[in-house]
């Protein structure tokens, strides 16, 4: 009999009840008892609608205050030493909420936990921090209420834990030193903890580990040996989960571990089954994460039975079925969606509905197909309708036509350096901004008051302009050189273009959480994409009206578009790429044609793209390079392209970062102490870079003093004809009186880095 059940489920609550819950408690507004009441609330509601849809297992741990990473770091003891207090030895909510966001109800502040992608998700985990003499001690209590929460109401639990390993590898030491020295104390508490498990008679746990499906290190691969060989005794069965890729080289290893069963994605890697079953010994539970738990398109029903036929044949053990992974990454359910377009809707899952989806594999393979006709017809009617909403024969043709010129700036930097300096006449260390300016409650308001029809088109163009009209004053006053127009307009850099071109829909609640109580509402890419008119010249045009300094052209870039939408998938990333980086460059051409000298085109998330595998990175950086120089090459050599990256690791991508061949690069470096610069070093990086001088994260001033310290340290680096002086990312999260105080420190160090400059080469 096929099982079916699920990896994890959203936490945040179909209307986002944690989210709400939490931000109050933070205010001091909640009690703690009413937010852990609000959280049982959710863990019940989640249960029961997992154990509607029949599932044979549903997990318990997956649910969060915050962050399971961090859930894990409480579970094992870790705590850094800043946040212990000498009086407990427990970890309270305060202790957990000030490693979450450095700070709790009682607002005193201390150095949070860091935080990182978890793998390649939008989805932001905290990071395990360790020492060398690090020390672990079991804490289960929170997961031992939880599952005797799920146990009172007879539901079957499986208890989910991050495996040790990939526990291990996400953790960063305090000092140099090797990590897996730390394995086996941590195994022995992992042992403790199933020991105790085993004591509840859970019959599984799932005990995830990611990271095999990474390049693993050889020292990694015999570590999971001895770890699961020690674990294997006295627990309940394990059930070995990977997701996110491939297993690859690591798949023997797995698959031969003494675990009671493995967990394959199979969305990102479909014929590894294959391979799994030549190593998977007889008996074993093999499960099969068929329904994509990272996008929201609904399953091609018919197609994922055949496949399930075909693995039940071959395989020798127990056949279970689940989600690839996590149902974290996609919203909870379609049903609340009430405004959506009917087409659209009728090919979409979310998490509640992919459950439905199990359901019904399930009984079409315990009764036969008959028993689920009218369910598959429906589906296949909905996913291979061809509406014109979905595909337009002349952008298609478009796609078809393009040539390698277009792909390519007329002349090489060198020769656009001066053309562009002719244009602009700028002075050496050029000031600028991201783009950005704080979006004040006023600004918000507004903008709600023009989507809800409550002022009319014309007074929200007044008042808009009337705030692009402050911020140039600003910055006039402020004596920047390169003006940007500050993007009040914009609710997001993502969903503000989408909600212009054609190709797009949205969501009313199709929240995912991205970290603690933030949750983002991804746009649905559905359909061939083309941009109608024009979607920033007026603004922009309003701005450069105002001033002779140059004004800034605000874009967000192709890859950055896809990587933070739910996109297609009955045509190739890459051509989605390709769709929106040519509705971009016709607006960048429209800009260009408007008068507009400087264009930025941001690419924040090209970087979190990278697939895990070093082996599959080429071929994403290949179509995304391709697609972002596509948008930009369209203008003369006179036009300056800037592009913008947060989260600036780049040693293993400068080769593709220096392809884009964008005319000035603005990153972030402050925090890494300009340390991010050497890869742009090593590799001789020839266009102008503006290395972020100071945090925009932090509301903290930073000196002048600082700022001339971190730019040294840019110039010991990089020629001073190549830099520019910028904060490190865009302001709208600040206030005014943050922000003129930074930029003036700002302008500041840029006079004086002149003048120093000057002196020097005299
Ligand atoms: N131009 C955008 C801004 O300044 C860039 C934001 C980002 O990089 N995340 O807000
Ligand atoms: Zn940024």
């Amino acid at each position: 009999m096929l099982k079916i059940h699920n990896l994890g489920f959203p936490r945040i609550g179909d209307q986002r009840q944690l989210k709400f819950a939490l931000e109050k408690f933070w205010r001091g507004e909640l009690t703690e008892n009413e937010l852990l009441a609000t959280a049982a609330d959710i863990r019940q509601h989640n249960w029961k609608v997992q154990a509607n849809c029949g599932l044979d297992l549903i997990p318990v741990g997956d649910f969060s205050l915050y962050d399971q990473v961090l859930d894990s770091c409480c579970l094992l003891g870790v705590i850094p030493h800043r946040f212990q207090s000498p009086s407990s030895s427990t970890i309270d909510l305060h202790t957990y909420f000030r490693m979450a966001r450095g700070r709790s109800v009682d607002g005193q502040s201390f150095r949070a936990l860091e935080m990182t992608k978890w793998f390649d998700t939008n989805y932001h985990c905290m990071v395990p921090e360790v020492d060398p003499a690090q020390k672990f001690n079991l804490n289960p209590q929170s997961l031992l209420e939880q599952i005797e929460e799920i146990t009172t109401l007879g539901l079957p639990a499986k208890p989910v834990i991050i495996g040790p390993l990939t526990w291990l590898w996400l953790a960063k030491t305090t000092s140099s030193f090797d990590k897996l020295s730390l394995l086996e104390d941590l195994t022995t508490t992992y042992a403790e903890l199933l020991h105790i498990l085993k004591g509840l008679n859970i019959t599984w746990v799932q005990i995830d580990e990611p990271v095999l499906g990474m390049d693993l290190p050889d020292c990694w691969q015999d570590a999971f040996k001895t770890t699961y060989d020690r674990l294997q005794h006295n627990a309940p069965k394990l059930l070995l989960t990977s997701y996110f890729s491939g297993l690859q080289d690591n798949l023997p290893l797995a698959c031969q571990l003494p675990v009671d069963g493995i967990h394959l994605d199979l969305i990102r890697d479909p014929q590894q089954w294959q391979e799994a079953l030549k190593y998977l010994p007889a008996g074993k539970v093999l499960s099969v994460g068929l329904i994509n738990g990272r996008n929201i398109w609904k399953n091609d029903l018919p197609q994922t039975y055949q496949t399930l036929l075909h693995i039940k044949n071959d395989h020798k053990g127990d056949l279970w079925l689940a989600p690839s992974c996590s149902l974290l990454h996609v919203p909870v359910d379609l049903d609340s969606e009430n405004q959506l377009d009917e087409e659209v809707k009728s090919r979409l899952a979310f998490a509640r509905q992919k459950l439905t989806e199990l359901e019904l594999l399930r009984l079409a393979v315990a009764e036969g197909i008959t028993a689920v006709g009218k369910e598959f017809n429906d589906v296949t009617s909905c996913l291979h309708q061809h509406s014109s909403a979905i595909e337009h024969p002349e952008i298609r043709q478009r796609c078809t036509q393009l040539n390698e010129a277009m792909y390519q700036r007329s002349s090489p930097f060198s020769i656009r350096k001066p053309l562009q300096q002719q244009h602009l006449n700028l002075p050496l260390f050029p000031t600028t901004t991201i783009g950005s300016f704080p979006q004040t409650d006023k600004i918000r308001q507004t903008r709600k008051a023009f989507k809800q029809g409550d002022i009319s088109a014309q007074q929200y163009k007044t008042e808009m302009e009337q705030n692009v009209r402050f911020c140039i004053d600003q910055q006039l006053a402020l004596g920047l050189d390169v003006l940007v127009h500050g993007e009040a307009e914009r609710n997001d850099m993502v969903e503000y273009f989408g909600e212009q071109l054609e190709g797009f829909a949205f969501t009313r609640y199709g929240w995912v959480q991205s970290y603690g109580s933030r949750c983002v509402k991804p746009p649905v890419i559905y359909g061939d994409i083309q941009r109608p008119q024009a979607m920033t010249t007026a603004w922009i045009n309003y701005a450069q009206s105002l001033t002779d300094r140059p004004v800034k052209g605000m874009l967000t870039g192709p890859v950055t578009i896809l990587n933070w939408s739910f996109v297609r998938e009955d045509i190739p990333r890459s051509e989605t790429a390709t769709q929106l980086a040519l509705a971009l460059r016709d607006e960048v051409c429209d800009l260009e044609a408007n008068g507009v000298a400087i264009i930025q085109i941001d690419e924040a998330a090209l970087r979190e793209g990278l697939p895990l595998r070093k082996h599959d990175q080429a071929g994403y950086l290949h179509w995304a390079i391709r697609a972002f120089r596509l948008t930009a090459s369209g203008v003369a050599d006179k036009t300056q392209i800037h592009t913008h990256m947060c989260y600036s690791e780049f040693n293993d991508i400068i080769e593709s970062i220096a392809d884009m061949d964008a005319d000035v690069i603005t990153i972030e470096t402050s925090r890494s102490n300009m340390e991010l610069l050497d890869a742009f070093v090593d590799f001789n990086y020839p266009n102008d870079i503006g290395p972020g001088v100071y945090d925009i994260h932090s509301p903290n001033i930073p000196e002048t003093e600082a700022i001339l310290a971190l730019m040294k340290k840019a110039q010991i680096r990089i020629n001073a004809p190549q830099l520019w002086v910028n904060p490190d990312c865009g302001l709208k999260t600040r206030n005014w009186n943050e922000v003129t105080d930074a930029l003036n420190n700002m302008v500041t160090a840029a006079i004086m880095l002149r003048s120093a400059y000057r002196q020097n080469s005299n």
